[in-house]
């Protein structure tokens, strides 16, 4: 019942995908949430995300930053990391991902989305008819609002690992 919420793959960080199998698979372009999944929340870029997004470029992938935040926020990270971004992206609306595959001359047949929430990142990921990742959260310290909707994220997650089961 909470089908429109699961990913496609599981993986515990954005920086332990086998990004090269994807390649190999024919994935062009990735979309990517920035707080929680590439670095804490508000954080700046990190050496691991420069190295990582520079790997990406090496493995011919094109990639979009995606965030609901304002550009003072994304666009310095999107520089340090050296990719296009759409900020105010006003996930899971549709649109905001269909703008940034725009942005990166990509389809949806051929676009991964690496996120870390259900409700906003995936399900918007889930409607646009992306490939989509789940990873965990980096989070040092979580405010109480976001404590809340992943309590409700470990219900979803529950159904869905049921799910994996029985399949
Ligand atoms: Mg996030």
């Amino acid at each position: 019942m909470f089908y429109k919420f699961y990913p496609k793959e599981r993986q515990e960080s954005a920086y332990q995908i086998d990004y090269a199998a994807l390649a190999a698979k024919g994935y062009r372009g990735i979309l990517f949430d920035i707080d929680n999944t590439l670095v804490p929340h508000g954080a700046p870029a990190t050496p691991e995300a420069a190295v990582l997004f520079e790997k990406l470029r090496g493995l011919g992938f094109r990639t979009c930053l995606i965030s609901n935040n304002h550009e003072p926020r994304v666009k310095p990270f999107a520089e340090a990391v050296k990719s296009e971004f759409l900020c105010d992206a006003h996930k899971p609306s549709v649109r905001g991902y269909e703008a940034a595959m725009t942005r990166i001359g990509t389809s949806r047949n051929n676009t991964l989305f690496v996120g870390d929430q259900l409700f906003t990142d995936i399900y918007g990921a889930n409607r646009t008819g992306l490939y989509t990742i789940l990873v965990h959260p980096i989070h040092p310290k979580e405010e109480i609002q976001i404590v809340m909707k992943r309590k409700l994220e470990r219900i979803v997650l529950h159904f869905y690992q049921r799910q994996e089961k029985n399949s």
